[in-house]
């Protein structure tokens, strides 16, 4: 499926996987919306690829509904890729054993809402702007990429609130997929393992964190570049023949029963 002269949406656009993607998004020639909270890193960004920063917090469904309608108006909206994501703020309480913490209801609710109830929000929003897409010679009007995590899969302690929502993500690909392939949409979703991305930079020591972590990887020995999720991304939107698919992409981890 051809993006090129196409707008693209970009949600977490503005850091980490979302700027790869939506790098490469560009240089295929099409015009990106980086969707994002984060603004100033949004437009920045925005410049750089001469793409349009709209501030969106995806929990809110009129700025995801203004996102993709304003995409839709630059150019037929054909790619949208869902990267906003949070998840690690539990981590050191959970390990603390402070099981009351780490399974704060507040803080589980807002994980939900933010890497599922808001991908989901986007992804049948942008569905919707691209179902009145022309569709090409394949019948294809528009794809989407899902951003979940292996945690849906392997999940570690104090990290239930994330693996359940990148759980919900994973889950609902199949279904999903097979509602928007009445309206000519693909639906993937990639589960990364551990990308080297601003995600990590809030903890005390982030690169000893880090090259302890690029241990549990099977091979290479390191964190996942940003850049090969994006490639990835880019697959899954372009192959026509990709569809209801969830993808690892992982160095091969095997996470340490701790
Ligand atoms: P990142 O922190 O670099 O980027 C996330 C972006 O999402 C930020 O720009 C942030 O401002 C934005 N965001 C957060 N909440 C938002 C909201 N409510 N509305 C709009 N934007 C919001 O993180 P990343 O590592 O690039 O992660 C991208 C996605 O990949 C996330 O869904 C994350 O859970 C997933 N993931 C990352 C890793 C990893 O190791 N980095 C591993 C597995 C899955």
């Amino acid at each position: 499926m051809d993006i090129t002269g196409s707008s693209a949406i970009v949600t977490g656009g503005a850091s980490g996987i979302g700027a790869a993607v939506a790098r490469a998004l560009a240089a295929r020639g099409a015009t990106v919306v980086v969707a994002d909270l984060n603004a100033e890193k949004g437009e920045a960004l925005a410049d750089e690829i001469s793409g349009v920063f709209a501030a969106v917090d995806v929990t809110r469904t009129d700025q995801v509904a203004a996102a993709v309608e304003a995409a839709g108006e630059i150019a037929p909206l054909r790619a949208c890729v869902n990267s906003a994501g949070i998840g690690w703020a539990q981590r050191t309480i959970g390990r603390d054993g402070m099981l009351e913490s780490a399974h704060d209801l507040d803080a589980f609710r807002k994980v939900v809402e933010i890497n599922l109830i808001g991908t989901f929000d986007m992804t049948r929003q942008a569905a919707t702007v691209m179902s009145r897409n022309e569709p090409d010679a394949d019948g294809q009007r528009g794809a989407i990429v899902n951003l979940a995590s292996v945690a849906a899969f392997d999940g570690q302690i104090g990290q239930a609130s994330y693996s359940a929502s990148k759980g919900g993500v994973v889950g609902m690909t199949l279904p999903v997929a097979r509602d928007l392939s009445a309206a000519g949409i693909r639906l993937n979703t990639i589960a990364p393992g551990l990308i080297d991305t601003p995600i990590y930079d809030a903890f005390p020591d982030p690169d000893a964190f880090k090259a302890n972590l690029g241990q549990n990887v099977l091979f290479p020995k390191r964190l996942g570049r940003a850049e090969e999720l994006a490639s990835m991304v880019v697959e899954c939107l372009t192959n026509s023949y990709m569809n209801g698919e969830t993808i690892r992409v992982d160095g091969g981890i095997r996470m340490p029963p701790k």
